[in-house]
This record gives structure tokens, sequence and C-alpha cells, in this order.
């Protein structure tokens, strides 16, 4: 078996279109979406991560301000420009790029962040209606991003046993409270898991979400499952892969996800549609 791919590209530029025609609608209603990105320090791949978003709200008509700081800034600096964009009306979502600087402490920057425009969805309070299933938080971008992926090749979730690996605040743990609400089975393995291979192979959708070039091998994958890579690692000649042995195990999976071209550029799109949610609830 050769698995089809699950193109993010394509699905991306599918989805930011609509998105570009909801921002007309909105702009023309006077409620044109605003997005804040704060940037602090001069982390090589976050200004990378940064413009990106800054390109994607500007290729949409979203509004978008940019706000780099030095390295030294203070949390309370930090803290007074939150609130200065929680106040601020054109702006519907504050995102912070971490990671910050040692100095400051990220919970305390993410807790200011208003939770109605925590457009990443990292706000306790964004975290909580998720595990809940109450409305009115965002979901995280990267693991809504995925869902998205299995209802574009319009995946049955219900009664499957989805095995995510990974366990962090802003991808593996968000994503099996997603892949739950969708009446999965879910597995949640990490780095204490004793045989990881044992749990993916009963998977029937595999989410890989460590930060470990090839850590996902053929003989971990039961046949036909469908297989989403969300790690971002550069391997030996600096080439930027997922967690998966892609080659390998695209002749045992029935769909996969490619690095690049996969998870990646969904992140950026949910980020898109939840500061256009944002500005509609506002
Ligand atoms: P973290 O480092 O926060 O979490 C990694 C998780 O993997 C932890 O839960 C850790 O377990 C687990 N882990 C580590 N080693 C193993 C192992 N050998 N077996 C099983 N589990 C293991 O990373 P993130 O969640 O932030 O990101 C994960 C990957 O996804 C990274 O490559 C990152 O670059 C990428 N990423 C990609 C995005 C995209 O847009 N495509 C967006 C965000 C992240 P433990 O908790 O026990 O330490």
């Amino acid at each position: 078996m050769t698995a089809q791919i699950i193109d993010g590209l394509a699905l991306s530029r599918k989805l930011r279109s609509a998105f570009a025609q909801q921002v007309q609608t909105l702009t023309a209603a006077g409620k044109r979406p605003g997005l804040a990105v704060i940037l602090v320090g001069e982390n090589p791949a976050s200004q990378v991560y940064v413009r990106n978003k800054i390109k994607a709200c500007e290729e949409t008509g979203i509004h978008s301000v940019l706000e780099q700081h030095p390295a030294s800034i203070t949390q309370a600096e930090l803290l007074a420009r939150i609130a200065a964009l929680n106040n601020d009306p054109a702006i519907h979502g504050i995102l912070v790029q971490l990671p910050l600087p040692e100095h400051i402490d990220a919970d305390a920057v993410i807790e200011a962040i208003s939770p109605a425009k925590d457009v990443d969805g990292f706000h306790i309070s964004s975290a909580g209606a998720l595990m809940t299933g109450l409305a009115g938080g965002f979901w995280p971008c990267t693991p809504h991003g995925c869902l998205k992926m299995l209802d574009d090749i319009g995946y049955e979730l219900r009664g499957k046993h989805a095995v995510v690996v990974g366990r962090s605040n802003i991808v593996g743990k968000p994503m099996a409270m997603m892949l739950l609400a969708r009446s999965a089975t879910v597995t949640i393995c990490h780095s204490a898991t004793p045989d990881l291979a044992a749990m993916t192979r009963q998977a029937d959708v595999l989410v890989a979400a460590v930060g470990r070039e090839k850590l996902i091998t053929a003989d971990m994958v039961k046949p036909g499952a469908v297989v989403i890579d969300v790690g971002m690692n550069r391997n030996a000649e600096g080439k930027l892969c997922g967690d998966v042995d892609f080659e390998a195990v695209k002749e045992v999976a029935s769909w996969i996800t490619p690095v690049p071209g996969g998870v990646g550029p969904m992140t950026i799109t949910m980020l898109l549609a939840n500061t256009i949610e944002s500005a509609q609830r506002a």
C-alpha cells in the first residue's frame, strides 16, 4: 500500500481563500480582524515563524501589527504592552511568540492575555473550555489544524483508536482532547511510555508530536493507519523533517502528512481562523 498524501498546503490555500472573503465582509461592516504578534529577542526560528504569520495576515486582509522587543525587556514592560493590546479595539488576537527569554515567566505572560483575544488557545481559560467542551475558548492552532486535515479526508473518528505521541500543552494534550471530543478512544504516550511501538501499532490514527527525527518507523504503524506528523526537526543535512520515517511509513499507512507541507501551513491557517472568529465574536 502507498499512502495518500494529506496536503496541508493545498488545504490551507482553499481555507485561506474562503477566509479572505470573510475578512472582506467583516471589514465592510467596520470589524476588520486584527492580530498583534509580539516577538521578544532574536531567536532566528521565531523570526521566521513570526514573518510567516504576518505575511499570511496580509494575504488574507487581516490587519496585523508586529511588535519587536529586545531580549532585555522586563516582564513588567511586556505585561504593560499586553494590557494595552487587550484594550485596543482594532486588535482581536494577541500572540506572544514562544520561547521567551529566561527572565520572563511565559505562563504569567500567557495568562495576561485577555481570554477573548487568546487566538493561540494557550490561556488556561481556553484550555479549560476545550477540556470541558464549553464554548467560548479558542482551540490551539496546531492540533486544530490536524483535526481539520482529518475532516478534509472525510475520516470518521468515532469509535477509532487514536494514539497521540507527546503530551505538551500546545500540541499533545489539546490534540488528545479534540480527538476525544470526536468520540475516538485516545491513548497519550510520552517519554516514560515503556513500549511505544506496542501502543502506536494499535492506532487507527497516529499523531506524532515529539520533536525527534524518524522516531516513528514503519514497524510501529498498523497497516492502513492515518499518520499525522507534527514534528519539525532538522536532519543531518539541515533539511526540515518530521518525527515519522516518511518514506518507509507511507508504504504502510493509508494517509500521511508530509513535512514540510503538512501540519506546518495548517497551524498558521488556524491562527487566521481564530483571529477571524475573535473579530466575529467582538
Ligand atoms: P515538547 O518538547 O513540548 O513535547 C514533546 C513531547 O514528546 C513530550 O511530551 C515528551 O514527553 C515526548 N517525548 C519525548 N521523547 C519521547 C520518546 N522517545 N517517546 C515518546 N514521547 C517522547 O514539544 P512540542 O509539543 O512543543 O512539539 C513537538 C514537535 O512538534 C516539535 O518537533 C515541534 O517543533 C513541533 N511543532 C510543530 C508545529 C507545527 O506547526 N508543525 C507547531 C508546534 C510544534 P515528556 O512529556 O515525558 O517529556
